[in-house]
């Protein structure tokens, strides 16, 4: 190493599912939404005025933080938005886990967690999952720095009911609790409802996947004024643009068609549903995942070969190779059709 190089920091990167550019696969690795957004933002995109561009977008991007109030029935000074809900958590471990005790998370989590408490270098615990990959609330009833956890869980789609979010928050009541929900509207309660009455509680969450724009990488967070100021803080000691001038624009007019997004939030849940009663047929064992995905694996059939085979014939799912759940794979929930291509391919394989 060169001398130079010992002052450096160093971190080991998350590393993101593979965005394949090649045409005809079935993409089922990184949990996006296999329906279009609303038809309406291509009229949008139409009319969007190349002039706009000129000048620095709104600091407080308050097209976007004023329509999301509204959508929620929340003032503005309770909503902050950043560049998708990783820029976003990003910024809350930088403002929020500031202490010397160890934040906790669970040790089968969203992987983004580990990587942003080591580069801030924030020491952490992560309480290990039940047999059954549920969070046991008890494993957060103790001394720390703060804690986050998502709701439904990633990647094993298990959802915490609001009971037990609230023994957690109880319990926790000097420290910032981050309940990440990227995926809560595919089936799972809120805890929206409960910023209200826990001042130290932040919701976070994202357009990415329910509402079919991970490419416009929005996500935002709601909680108390004082929460979002302390992050405002933050965020203007960082960058002050965060937010662009097209992804304001659009981030702020697409949540208006609800009834497309209700539409296609049925679709998944029914395909998520049908899908899991052919994996079962298959012999396939899973989480009763409330998500947009499903963690599955087969009793003799090991992962890492089923991954192998369905990336062979243009199905694209996700397989971590990490302690504990090597054998599964997670499989984003398609449109119905991919969904049965999938099947059928399965079908086909596990028999030969
Ligand atoms: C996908 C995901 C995110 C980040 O999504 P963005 O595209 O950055 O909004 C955050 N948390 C969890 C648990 C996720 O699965």
């Amino acid at each position: 190493m060169k001398a130079w190089e010992n002052n450096i920091r160093k971190v080991t990167p998350y590393t993101p599912g593979e965005q394949p550019q090649k045409a005809g696969i079935i993409k089922l690795n990184t949990n996006e939404n296999p329906y279009p957004p609303s038809p309406r933002l291509a009229q949008l995109l139409k009319e969007m005025n190349s002039k706009d561009l000129r000048l620095y977008p709104n600091p407080a991007a308050s097209s976007l933080v004023d329509a999301l109030a509204a959508y929620h029935g929340l003032n503005a000074d309770q909503v902050f938005v950043g560049v998708g809900s990783d820029d976003v958590l990003a910024l809350a471990f930088l403002t929020f886990f500031h202490s010397s005790k160890p934040i906790l998370f669970p040790d089968i989590t969203y992987s983004f967690y580990d990587v942003w408490a080591d580069l801030f270098q924030i020491p952490y615990e992560t309480p290990a999952l039940q047999e059954d990959f549920s969070i046991l609330p008890e494993d957060y009833y103790r001394e720390n720095g703060g804690v986050i956890f998502p709701n439904p869980n990633a990647p094993t789609g298990i959802a915490m009911g609001l009971n037990a979010i609230r023994n957690i928050l109880d319990h926790n009541q000097d420290v910032v609790v981050i309940v990440d929900e990227a995926y809560v509207d595919f089936g799972a309660e809120s805890a929206l409802a409960l910023i209200d009455q826990y001042e130290n509680l932040l919701v976070v969450r994202t357009f990415s996947k329910s509402r079919s724009l991970a490419g416009l990488r929005i996500g935002y967070a709601m909680g108390n004024p004082l929460l979002i100021k302390y992050l405002s803080d933050v965020k203007f000691s960082f960058n002050s643009y965060t937010m662009n001038q097209p992804s304001l624009y659009l981030g702020s007019r697409a949540i208006e068609d609800e009834a497309y997004f209700q539409e296609t939030l049925r679709k998944i849940v029914n395909t998520r549903e049908w899908a899991k009663r052919e994996l079962r047929e298959l012999g396939f064992e899973f989480t009763d995942s409330k998500a947009n995905f499903i963690f599955v694996r087969h009793p003799s059939h090991p992962a890492k070969e089923l991954f192998q085979a369905l990336r062979q014939a243009g199905i694209y799912v996700r397989h971590f190779d990490r302690e504990r759940i090597s054998d599964y794979l997670r499989i984003t929930i398609g449109s119905q059709e991919e969904m049965e291509t999938l099947i059928r391919f399965l079908k086909n394989n596990l028999s030969s």
